[in-house]
C-alpha cells in the first residue's frame, strides 16, 4: 500500500507523479531534489495509535506504510533500526537539563545511522531489477551499503576518499564490494561516483540525490517519537554533514505532525565541525552556503560540499532550530564523556551531537527546563585511531602485585 502523492522540486517546486526511476527534477538537474510527498488523509486511516501498539516488527520496516519501498522483501532484510533510545541519568543531571535520551544508532547492523538509507536503496534497486548499486560516501554509507547489498545478493561498487577510517574501510572490504578509493577529497569522490553510476546505469544511493533515501532516515525520527510515547523531547541534535540525516529527523516528526500523532515539531540542533561547518558559516553570515575546508577527525560529516543544503536548511528553519560547531577538542571531550557516564562508545561525527548539546547549554540556546534527545550516529569501533586521541594510553605493568598495589594507590582506585 502506497500513500505516496507526488514527487516535488524542492527548487522548482514542480510535481511529479511517482516513477521509481526518476530520482532527481528533470528541470532543474542534480541540484533540484525531490520531496516526496504523501496523501496524509488516506495515510491516517491505516497509521494510527493502533496500528503501532499491534505491530509485531520491531525493525524500520514498522513504518513502511509511511515510506516508498515495495514490501515484499522485508522479512529477508537485516534488522536495520529500532534502535535503543536510554534515558540518561548521569549525564542529565551533569548537563543540569530537564532529560536527556540517547539514540544509540550505533547498533544498527552495520553500526551507523546510514543503515537506515541503505536498506531502502537496496529494496528499491530490487524493485526496478537493477543488480548493481553504487554510492560515494565519507565511509559509512560506504560499509553500510556493502554490507546491505551483500546481505540481499547485489553487487556494490564504493567510492571512498582515501582519507577514510581504516576500521571502516576493512568493514566494507569485508563485505566483499568493489571498492574505489579515490586519491582526492570528499567532493573528487562524489564527482567521480555521479559520473560512473550516469554511465554504467548502476542503482544511485547517494542520499541527497536520491529522495527515497530521506524516507528511510526519517524512521529514526518516527523511532524516537513512538519510543516517548509521540511525545518527543523540545529539542534533538544530531551532526550534519550533507544534510540528509537531518532532513529526515524533520521529515518524520513532519508525517507524525500532519497524522495528527504529535503535537509538535522539536526544534532542532544541527551540529558541525569548526574544521568543516559551511552550514553553522552560512547561518551565521546570513550568506549563501559556500564550499568549505574538509579538515575535522569528523570525517563522516567532514563534507565541504553540502548534498542536501536545501533540504537541510529547512529542516532547522521549519523547526525554529539552530545551527552551531564545536571544536574537535569538544567532540573528543564528548567521546570520553559519553562512553564513561553512559557506557556508549561513539566516533567523533556520533558525538559531535552530544559537544553541540554541551555548547548550546552554554550559550542559553537549551534551557535547564528543556528536554533534549541526542542521536548517537555511529559506532566508535568504526574508528579507533581518532578515540585513541581522547584517551591516555594503557600504562603496561610488570605482573608483580606490589607494583600493581602502588599504581591502583596512585590512581585512587579502592
Ligand atoms: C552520515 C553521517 C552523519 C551526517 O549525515 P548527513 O546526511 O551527511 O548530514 C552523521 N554522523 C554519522 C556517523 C554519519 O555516518
Ligand atoms: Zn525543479
Amino acid at each position: 500500500m502506497s500513500f505516496v502523492k507526488d514527487f516535488r522540486c524542492t527548487l522548482c517546486h514542480q510535481s511529479f507523479a511517482p516513477d521509481n526511476h526518476l530520482l532527481t527534477c528533470p528541470s532543474c538537474g542534480e541540484k533540484g531534489i525531490l520531496e516526496i510527498e504523501y496523501d496524509y488523509e488516506a495515510m491516517k486511516k491505516v497509521v494510527n495509535r493502533d496500528y503501532f501498539r499491534n505491530n509485531p516488527d520491531f525493525s524500520m520496516w514498522r513504518y513502511a506504510p509511511l515510506m516508498t519501498i515495495p514490501t515484499d522483501h522485508l522479512s529477508e532484510m537485516l534488522r536495520v533500526g529500532w534502535t535503543p533510545l536510554y534515558r540518561s541519568f548521569r549525564l542529565r543531571k551533569q548537563l543540569g537539563i530537564k532529560e536527556l535520551y540517547l539514540k544509540d544508532e550505533g547498533l544498527n547492523p552495520s553500526g551507523s545511522t546510514k543503515d537506515r538509507a541503505s536498506g531502502v536503496a537496496v529494496l528499491k534497486a530490487i524493485e526496478i531489477g537493477n543488480k548493481t548499486i553504487s554510492c560515494s560516501s565519507t565511509g559509512n554509507a560506504a560499509s553500510s551499503l556493502a554490507c546491505q547489498a551483500a546481505q540481499m545478493g547485489l553487487d556494490a561498487v564504493i567510492f571512498v576518499p582515501k582519507r577514510a577510517p581504516i576500521g571502516k574501510l576493512t568493514q566494507l572490504s569485508i563485505y566483499g564490494s568493489t571498492l574505489i578509493c579515490v586519491d582526492g577529497d570528499y567532493k573528487d569522490t562524489y564527482n567521480l561516483s555521479r559520473d560512473a553510476i550516469a554511465q554504467h546505469g548502476w542503482y544511485n544511493r547517494n542520499a541527497a540525490i536520491n529522495p527515497h533515501l530521506v524516507e528511510g532516515k526519517k524512521t529514526v525520527a518516527l523511532e524516537i517519537a513512538e519510543q516517548l510515547n509521540f511525545a518527543p523531547t523540545d529539542w534533538v541534535s544530531i551532526s550534519v554533514g550533507d544534510g540528509c540525516s537531518i532532513a529526515g529527523v524533520y521529515k518524520g516528526f513532519y508525517d507524525l505532525l500532519q497524522l495528527g500523532l504529535i503535537s509538535k515539531i522539536p526544534r532542532l540542533l544541527g551540529v558541525q565541525s569548526e574544521g568543516c561547518c559551511p552550514f553553522v558559516t552560512a547561518y551565521q553570515t546570513k550568506q549563501p552556503l559556500a564550499e568549505a575546508d574538509e579538515n575535522t577527525i569528523a570525517d563522516s560529516i567532514s563534507v565541504g560540499i553540502p548534498r542536501n543544503p536545501l533540504k537541510a536548511q529547512n529542516a532547522i528553519a521549519q523547526s525554529k532550530g539552530v545551527w552551531i560547531a564545536v571544536s574537535d577538542e569538544e567532540i573528543l571531550k564528548s567521546m570520553a564523556k559519553l562512553g564513561r557516564m553512559e557506557g556508549i562508545f561513539g566516533e567523533p561525527a556520533g558525538v559531535t551531537a552530544l559537544a553541540g548539546i554541551e555548547k548550546a547549554i552554554a550559550q542559553g540556546i537549551i534551557k535547564p527546563n528543556e528536554t533534549v534527545t541526542m542521536i548517537m550516529t555511529g559506532n566508535g569501533l568504526k574508528d579507533p585511531v581518532n578515540a585513541q586521541k581522547a584517551i591516555s594510553p594503557p600504562v603496561i605493568l610488570k605482573p608483580d602485585i606490589e607494583i600493581l598495589n602502588r599504581y591502583l594507590k596512585e590512581k585512587g582506585v579502592k
